[in-house]
């Protein structure tokens, strides 16, 4: 039983790493312009080692106090975190020097915090501001019409880097009904990229999950964050 669940989790990766490869194809983009980061929130540590046996690279994690254990568990082995869940300001600090990105900035305020924690850590710290692409109101992030004053504005903190923009689409049926959004998010990069605005970068697109990960890949995405297609249906 045990030696089939591993072997689940090693095959899905090889197949989930083998569709971003053909995606990259399809899209005409240079083979490794993608990087997967496998959403481990809920997964164990037995299971994400299991995960990483099998060619994972990139961890991403949605809670502070789930993520912090998992990450010592992890110290030996050659893996870097990302931070994909919300973010609250008083858990700043706690997260500062763990994390290659934090994908999930949706607040000039939490910038700021960043900022300063990184600051008085002596780190920089890589970021993705994230952008409710689909201005829904129950959602997180910067709305399209907002963001560039905002990048604008977050682009004075000296010890964050702006890299780029994430997004989480409005829900839908199939894959295919998600790719305008993914193109928008895609668009508004550019724009903002054509602003110039010192020290912010806009290569990386945060986007594309289990169900629309290859979607997300030809419309431009750098990053795609899959959790249940490798480690199967979340039940907590
Ligand atoms: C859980 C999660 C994912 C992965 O979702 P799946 O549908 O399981 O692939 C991606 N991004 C964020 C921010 C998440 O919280």
């Amino acid at each position: 039983m045990e030696a089939l669940v591993e072997g689940t989790i090693a095959q899905r990766v090889q197949s989930v790493l083998a569709k971003i490869r053909s995606a990259e194809e399809r899209a005409g983009r240079p083979a490794g312009s993608v990087r997967l980061v496998a959403a481990t929130k809920t997964v164990t540590v037995d299971r994400m080692k299991e995960g990483v046996s099998a060619g994972l690279t990139i961890l991403g994690e949605n809670r502070v106090q789930e993520a912090l254990p998992k990450v010592a568990a992890f110290s030996e082995a050659p893996v870097r975190w990302h931070f994909l869940g919300q973010l609250q300001r008083r858990k700043v600090r706690s997260v500062i020097g763990l994390f290659e990105m934090i994908h999930s900035v949706d607040s000039v305020e939490l910038a700021q915090e960043i900022d300063r924690r990184a600051g008085e850590a002596g780190c920089h710290q890589s970021v993705l501001i994230e952008v409710n692409i689909g201005n829904e109101p129950t959602k997180a992030g910067f709305s399209p019409a907002d963001v560039t004053q905002a990048v604008t504005t977050m682009a004075e903190f000296s010890h964050i880097g702006i890299r780029g923009l994430m997004t989480i689409p409005p829900q839908t049926d199939h894959p295919d009904s998600v790719r305008p959004y993914f193109r928008k998010l895609h668009e508004l990069a550019q724009q903002i990229a054509a602003c110039r605005i010192p020290s912010v970068k806009m290569d990386e697109l945060s986007m594309g999950m289990s169900n629309d990960y290859e979607v997300a890949i030809e419309e431009g995405a750098t990053l795609v964050r899959v959790g249940t297609a490798i480690f199967g249906t979340r039940h907590v």
